[in-house]
């Protein structure tokens, strides 16, 4: 996931917290909207659905992708050489299923880690000609420390408010930690994208906020949900008013250390962090089409983003959101179905550090956006899914109830209304585009995210079946859906 910053928050806020929630059953959506016929599809079309869903249910195409991306290619933040190699493997791939694969060319930025040691060389009650190892890592596009490091002492606020409050005189020369915990509770009781973006803000503007009143550098407490003393790195954005001042999240053991040997006396920290800004690169969204036998003009797109944090491998952020696009595709094949419109598979480049895929993609496009009739984007993992989620209004869901009837024998019958579904197809969305996302349980996705421990082992190989069986059933009934989408 997701997400860079305000529309990384606002795409799971809304996710989360949007009203709406209603089963697809139409019993409810008759009581709830008396005037609206319920919508019944051709006993064929509801026998396609179903042949698409139970094939990517029994399919492991989508795990032994995922395997190659992971294990194989490895990390793949935008820039890298891994990043480079898995966009020619996925357009082999999709080559491979038959469909017209193209790359289409964006700049991304090309950022990449140094060292990254930090040690407390004072504190209350310090054992003599010691130090105290704290464990963090840098945000992505972090400016460098000198290579010797900087020497600083720390001070430890909240919030943006507690900053304002100490004032330059007190902030001047130090290193801030941001020190906002990750509401654990909330993500347990199924709120983890609004967990998620309370924490994460501190993570996108804490350095310029910090900088403005004089800091030489700035920490903030991992966004996220782990223990085992593991950093969650992630984009930062430096504002264009503020000097530019390296930055790293710190694991939120060695978070609650600097709390507390703060409020005891002086601390002073040892920190080096030594990444390096290249000149942008040239990189690509993979887009694959396999055409539509009445509409090929009209294009529904399925989706996830193929650059990764470089921590981990990129499993479930995102490399399972690429693989159930490339699942749709190939149970097509493996069928011999084909759709109405178009379906177009795109594997998006470059989402977690500057979402110049999703950008540049609306862009090239902008002259043929009536005709992008759907798109569907999954990026939160590929925990059990529950259903799916729609921008747009009710009748698009009454639209889909039949669909959600069909999945609801899977678990997955819940529809809920959204009106962000995945950063990538933001600017689609917002140019009136409709989107689509599964929605899926993300109670544990935000221990992994952005850390070391994103790896393939944290995919459970049967939900990422039924995720895929998910967005493909999706992906064909908007594909060939009689009725257009109101928008
Ligand atoms: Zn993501």
């Amino acid at each position: 996931m997701r997400k860079y910053f305000s529309v990384s928050i606002a795409t799971l806020t809304a996710l989360f917290l949007s009203g709406g929630v209603f089963s697809g059953r139409p019993a409810r959506a008759q009581l709830a909207r008396p005037q609206t016929q319920p919508i019944q599809y051709a006993p064929e079309f509801v026998a396609e659905i179903k042949k698409i869903q139970q094939a990517a249910l029994a399919s492991d195409y989508a795990w032994s992708q995922l395997a190659h991306l992971c294990n194989n290619i490895g990390p793949r933040l935008s820039g890298s050489p891994q990043a480079q190699t898995a966009v020619q493997y996925v357009a082999e791939q999709l080559r491979k299923l038959g469909l017209e694969v193209k790359l289409e060319k964006v700049m991304v930025p090309h950022w990449v880690r140094g060292q990254e040691t930090a040690e407390l060389i004072q504190f209350a009650g310090m054992a003599p000609h010691t130090t105290q190892k704290i464990v963090l890592t840098a945000l992505g596009g972090s400016v460098a420390t000198p290579a010797e490091g900087i020497t600083a002492g720390v001070v430890v606020v909240n919030n943006f408010d507690e900053l304002q409050a100490l004032g330059r005189e007190r902030v001047a020369g130090k290193i801030v930690l941001f020190n906002a915990k990750f509401d654990q509770q909330l993500a347990d009781n199924g709120f983890p994208g609004q967990a998620y973006g309370q924490a994460v803000a501190y993570r996108g503007g804490g350095a310029s906020a910090a900088a403005r009143l004089g800091a030489v550098a700035a920490l903030n407490r991992s966004a996220g949900g782990a223990d085992y003393r593991l950093p969650h790195t992630g984009a930062l954005r430096y504002a264009d008013d503020a000097p530019k001042i390296p930055a790293a999240a710190v694991t939120t053991e060695d978070a609650d250390l600097l709390a507390h040997l703060t409020q005891q006396g002086e601390v002073r920290m040892h920190l080096v962090l030594t990444p390096q800004t290249l000149p942008d690169a040239e990189s690509y969204n993979v887009v694959a089409d396999l055409k539509g036998t009445e509409h090929p003009e009209q294009i529904v797109i399925v989706s996830g983003h193929l650059d990764s944090w470089d921590l981990g491998r990129g499993a479930i952020d995102d490399g399972a959101g690429v693989v159930m696009a490339m699942q749709t595709a190939q149970v097509m094949k493996e069928l011999g179905m084909r759709p109405k419109r178009t379906l177009r598979i795109i594997a998006w480049m470059n989402e977690e550090n500057g979402l110049a895929g999703g950008r540049g993609y609306a862009e090239a496009h902008k002259s043929e956006i009536a005709n992008h009739f759907a798109a569907i984007e999954a990026d939160l993992g590929a925990g059990h899914p529950l259903g799916f989620s729609a921008s747009g209004t009710r009748e698009v869901l009454n639209l889909l109830q039949p669909l959600s009837v069909i999945l609801q024998s899977q678990g997955a019958g819940v529809t809920r209304a959204a009106e962000e579904n995945g950063s990538d197809i933001g600017p689609l969305g917002a140019a009136g585009v409709p989107t689509f996302a599964p929605i899926q349980d993300a109670r544990t996705y935000f221990n992994y995210h952005h850390t070391a421990a994103d790896t393939l082992d944290k995919i459970n190989p049967k939900e990422l079946q039924e995720n895929c069986a998910v967005v493909a059933s999706l992906a064909y009934t908007l594909a060939s859906v009689p009725q257009s989408l109101p928008r």
